[in-house]
């Protein structure tokens, strides 16, 4: 689903991923922890497509495109869905026409006429029910003075909505509280099937003893230099990171 190889990006000119190679497959949930600064989130906006992340080697396939010339709108549209730590508020869009609007726009994208009313509400009711969500938040404008509990209940129910293939969830440093943490978690686990694909960005194990990964890689300094199981993620909660440093210089 998605493969990237020999990634290598900068922002302002440093250099930041130094050539990072991932192998994502349908049905699979991947973890990549590592300390701060590694690139993590650096990492999430590459993919994205967001400005100042100039792409300077590697390439990035996904579903077999080349994501890299895909716009980012183009990305979305093809089924990558990036929540980022500090989601977007926009004051007068409500939940439901954002909603609506992007689901329509994927349609679009795979050459499907617009969603009808009826069969979306029916979707809206079918998908509230299954992650638990609030049809009052529905109705107000995107992320508008939600909580951050409310943020992240809504970054699921859009998931639930959207369908998306891949879905890349940068949850670091922000310090989720406990109840955010099982909202998400929940949500993972309800969405997850052989069909579709996570990847989770995490500072802490925290996490994953909510959402347990088919794989755990760390990223240190722009690559990922260790990959294993969810074992993985218990070792370096133990030990930290600094007992990988002999494998980030022994990396290519
Ligand atoms: P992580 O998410 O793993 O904590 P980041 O990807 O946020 O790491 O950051 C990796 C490195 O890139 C850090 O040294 C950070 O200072 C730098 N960096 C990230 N974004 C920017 C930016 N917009 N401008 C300059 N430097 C940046
Ligand atoms: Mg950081
Ligand atoms: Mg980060």
């Amino acid at each position: 689903m998605l493969s990237i190889k020999n990634l290598k990006a900068s922002v302002d000119g440093k250099e930041i991923l130094k050539g990072l190679d991932l192998e994502v497959k349908a049905g699979e949930v991947h973890a990549i922890m590592g300390p701060n600064g590694s690139g993590k989130s650096t990492l999430a906006s590459v993919l994205a497509g967001k400005d100042n992340y100039e792409v300077t080697g590697g390439q990035v396939t996904f579903e077999g495109k080349d994501l890299l010339d895909l716009s980012p709108e183009d990305r979305a549209r093809s089924g990558l869905f990036l929540a980022f730590q500090y989601p977007v508020e926009i004051p007068g869009v409500s939940n439901i026409n954002f909603l609506k609007t992007a689901m329509n726009e994927m349609r679009a994208y795979n050459n499907l006429p617009p969603i009808e009313a009826k069969e979306f509400l029916r979707m809206m009711k079918e998908k509230q029910k299954l992650v638990e969500f609030d049809s009052a938040l529905a109705n107000r404008s995107l992320n508008e003075g939600f909580s951050g509990g409310e943020k992240k209940r809504n970054e699921i129910f859009q998931l639930a909505m959207l369908e998306p293939k891949l879905s890349i969830l940068d949850e670091t440093d922000s310090g989720l509280d406990i109840d955010a943490l099982r909202i998400v978690s929940r949500g993972v686990n309800k969405l997850r099937s052989g069909k579709n694909a996570f990847v989770l960005i995490t500072h802490y194990q925290r996490l994953l003893e909510y959402i347990v990964p088919d794989y755990v890689h760390v990223l240190w300094n722009g690559q990922i230099v260790k990959s294993g199981t969810k074992e993985l993620a218990l070792e370096l909660e133990e030990k930290g990171y600094d007992w990988l440093k002999e494998d980030a210089a022994a990396a290519p």
